[in-house]
């Protein structure tokens, strides 16, 4: 793994879209969390995912094929409904339980531009993973922030949202989907 030295202040770095070989790959396990190449790849998450207003993003975006995701729900122009949350960052996720329970419910990702999808995901599920610090943590998520994490590990085995759409008519183009959501409103 590479990363640039020069900056102190991580810019926005590209990220990976749909067709690129990395987001297709099983991502490896991080050995030593707190290294300085994995700390400057945490900060570069944490600054994409806000700048690009996104409310989850996993390192195979940004071209790493290691399992770390952020999970950053807050209400923003994509998701102007996503509960408010300090982002988490979570080194070596593992789904411990899932409810039985599934929910259909909109998505988009930043790898794929520009189309929303309704996906199945688990209602609740509980999760241990490391923090940025090496700590280990244990979580229980519900809802749309349940629906996050289930997206971003998808992104750490080599799977986007649309391989769960089950559905054409569960596929929408981004335009069509704010011109529902804006009727939905009115
Ligand atoms: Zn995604």
């Amino acid at each position: 793994m590479t990363t640039p030295k020069s900056s102190p202040e991580p810019s926005p770095t590209p990220l990976l879209t749909l067709g690129h070989p990395v987001l297709r790959q099983v991502a490896q396990p991080v050995a030593a969390v707190r290294d300085e190449a994995i700390q400057l790849l945490i900060d570069q998450l944490l600054t994409t995912v806000r700048t690009a207003n996104g409310v989850g993003i996993a390192a195979p975006q940004l071209g790493h094929s290691l399992r770390i995701l952020v999970i950053a729900s807050r209400p923003n122009l994509r998701y102007p409904h996503a509960p408010l949350m300090e982002p988490t960052v979570l080194v070596n996720p593992r789904l411990v339980s899932a409810s039985d329970e599934l929910e259909l419910g909109w998505e988009g990702c930043l790898s794929v531009p520009g189309v929303r999808g309704q996906v199945p995901r688990h209602q609740t599920v509980e999760v241990e993973y490391c923090d940025r610090h090496g700590q280990p943590q244990r979580q229980i998520w519900q809802g749309f922030v349940a629906r996050i994490f289930q997206h971003e590990v998808d992104h750490l085995d080599g799977k986007v949202f649309l391989d769960r759409v089950q559905s054409e008519a569960h596929l929408l183009t981004e335009d069509a989907y704010q011109a529902m959501e804006i009727a939905a409103l009115g």
